[in-house]
């Protein structure tokens, strides 16, 4: 009877090894981060020309007064910069 509780108990033992370790799992920690990045990469942003919204990785960046904006094109870029040079 002894040992076969003995036997339970290493048997349970290696169950909860197995356990851990299955928690450790560096794959899925690494794909994690992934996704974050791509997370972050793929915040929308307002074009303030035309009031659309976009991917920021796809804008045109300008900075001005400080200020980072982003717009749409080249085409509202330009033409949002005509328009706050001459009122
Ligand atoms: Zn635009």
């Amino acid at each position: 009877m002894l040992r076969l509780i003995i036997f339970i108990g290493i048997i349970y033992a290696a169950y909860r090894i197995g356990k851990s370790w299955q928690g450790q799992n560096f794959f899925s920690i690494n794909k994690g981060k992934g996704h974050e990045a791509r997370q972050i990469n793929d915040i929308m942003v307002k074009d303030p020309f035309c009031n659309t919204y976009f991917p920021k990785k796809d804008g045109f960046h300008l900075k001005r007064n400080g200020q980072n904006l982003y717009f749409c094109s080249t085409d509202c870029r330009d033409k949002y910069i005509a328009s706050q040079t001459n009122p």
